[in-house]
């Protein structure tokens, strides 16, 4: 076999990141997954960072797979993490629509000219037939190819299959002999063999175009210049560069990110945890903790604080691209988020809670209450624990924080409630009435205190707590310890 030498398209010296047109190209078959998420996010920080544009397509040819429901579900995650395109099915411009489903006629006209040129037979082969075929093979410990079973039948065999009512899919009839080579801007040069791939389908039985296909055709007619996309599609690049070169259409540069994997090093799946967009954002994540995740996770960057997205645009550099697996774990998402929730606004923290606290509370107790527990709230399920204590009946102490409020005495709360009464929350006057009575002071001061109005040793500052906290509540939490025999009994609530 000899092999011919290819110019390749993008000259792996010459690859440019200038005014970039990159493109996200999900296909609309299942939730947004935090792999494709953060594939969205390197283009898009690809055509910012070099003054570019950002093409949002949706890659809906394979009509049993595809849902409509799913596409909307695509668009939404991305509005919510601020992934914003320049183009895309609901911002169509001249080179859409951008919606493969709607593109049946760019693909025609592709299609015809490769018939043209005699580059595409109709196969008759059926599933099981090929399915036959391809495990042929791998016992024979080949690769799986397809064999070429119709590539050269006759027109009147042609003629009879299709008598028989079969409707036939269209390959490709891959060259000969031909070495593939491109420079591909994660992995470096790339050289495969055309003997190595088998003629691919173009066109389904149904009639529509297929994946490699529609896939290159599109790149080429939506002016995209950098195709960034997972290392699981590295092996299609040279299917997609041969449709090209037979069409006469540019080949954009390529570069593949490597996969996000687990903490285990596996593929990241469903068993490590919540992976897609809505269950984190259900959960109560927040775009800045997740795009700050994804933008460290295969990509090198000397910025190592919290950036917003026109701050990762400016830090982002292509040539930072890794190669070996990324790992994704939740315990660095829930730093970022910690980083995130820190970085709220108040007005933005109750709207981020709102389910969480109660309905009709009033701007003053949710301003005081949010300022005592967000330094300990990472997702809104932290938060629902001190609502509860807060805001729901007085907390029951276990009987061992009961002997602290035991150990303090009926005078030392009865000198607290009185406080209480007198100057409604205020945690200093409510502790310099105890210390007065008692002549306690720090931890034995605070803790009784702390025990009886929050159940707890331990939580968020009190004096936010305690201004959050309905008057009456904060009187009657003290008062019940202040008679002898209730500050005996450790339930009395
Ligand atoms: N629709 C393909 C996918 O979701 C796009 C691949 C590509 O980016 O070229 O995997």
């Amino acid at each position: 076999m000899s092999a011919k030498s290819d110019t390749s398209p993008a000259d792996g010296a010459r690859i440019e990141f200038v005014r970039a047109v990159t493109r996200f190209a999900p296909s609309p078959t299942g939730d947004l997954h935090l792999g494709n998420v953060r594939t969205a996010l390197f283009n898009l920080l690809l055509a910012r960072s070099s003054g570019g544009r950002f093409v949002l397509r949706i890659e809906d040819t394979d009509a049993d797979r595809s849902r409509e429901a799913h596409a909307a579900g695509l668009l939404e995650d991305l509005r919510w993490l601020g992934i914003d395109w320049d183009a895309g099915p609901d911002r169509e411009d001249e080179r859409g629509p951008y919606r493969q489903s709607e593109r049946a006629g760019v693909y025609a006209e592709h299609f015809a000219a490769l018939q043209r040129q005699g580059l595409v037979y109709p196969c008759f082969c059926s599933p099981l037939e090929l399915d036959l075929a391809r495990r042929a093979q791998l016992a024979a410990g080949r690769p799986p190819r397809y064999a070429g079973t119709c590539r050269d039948l006759s027109p009147e065999q042609q003629a009879r299959k299709r008598a028989q009512g079969i409707a036939p899919s269209w390959r490709f009839r891959v060259p000969s002999g031909r070495r593939i080579e491109f420079h591909d801007f994660v992995h470096g040069p790339q050289s495969f063999l055309s003997d190595d791939i088998g003629d691919f389908v173009v066109r389904r039985a149904d009639g529509s175009a297929a994946f490699f296909f529609s896939n290159a055709v599109d790149d080429a007619s939506m002016g995209i210049t950098h195709v960034l996309r997972g290392e699981d599609h590295l092996a299609n690049t040279p299917r997609q560069l041969l449709i090209l070169e037979a069409l006469g259409l540019p080949a954009p540069a390529y570069g593949h990110v490597s996969l996000l994997v687990g903490p285990d090093g596996a593929p990241l799946s469903k068993r490590h945890g919540a992976t897609s967009v809505r269950e984190l954002r259900e959960r109560g994540f927040t775009p800045g903790a997740i795009l700050n995740l994804l933008f460290r996770l295969g990509h090198s960057s000397p910025e190592h604080g919290f950036l917003t997205l026109e701050e990762m645009a400016r830090a982002f550099d292509p040539r930072h691209l890794g190669r070996s697996p990324a790992r994704f774990d939740e315990q660095q998402l829930r730093v970022w988020q910690k980083e995130a929730v820190h970085r709220m606004s108040l007005a933005d923290a109750r709207r981020w809670l709102a389910t969480a606290l109660p309905r009709d509370l009033d701007e003053h107790s949710a301003e005081a209450f949010l300022q005592a527990v967000l330094p300990n709230v990472v997702l809104p399920e932290d938060a629902r624990e001190w609502v509860a204590i807060v805001f729901g009946p007085a907390p029951v102490p276990s009987e061992e924080d009961a002997r602290l409020v035991r150990d303090a005495g009926a005078d030392f709360f009865a000198a607290a409630a009185q406080a209480a009464e007198r100057s409604g929350n205020d945690l200093s006057a409510i502790a310099a009435a105890a210390r007065a009575q008692s002549g306690r002071k720090g931890a034995a001061l605070y803790m009784p205190l702390r025990v009886a109005l929050t159940g707890r040793t331990h939580g968020p500052e009190l004096a936010p707590l305690l201004r959050a906290m309905p008057a009456h509540a904060v009187r009657e939490r003290l008062a019940r310890f202040a008679s002898s025999s209730a500050s005996k009994s450790t339930d009395a609530a």
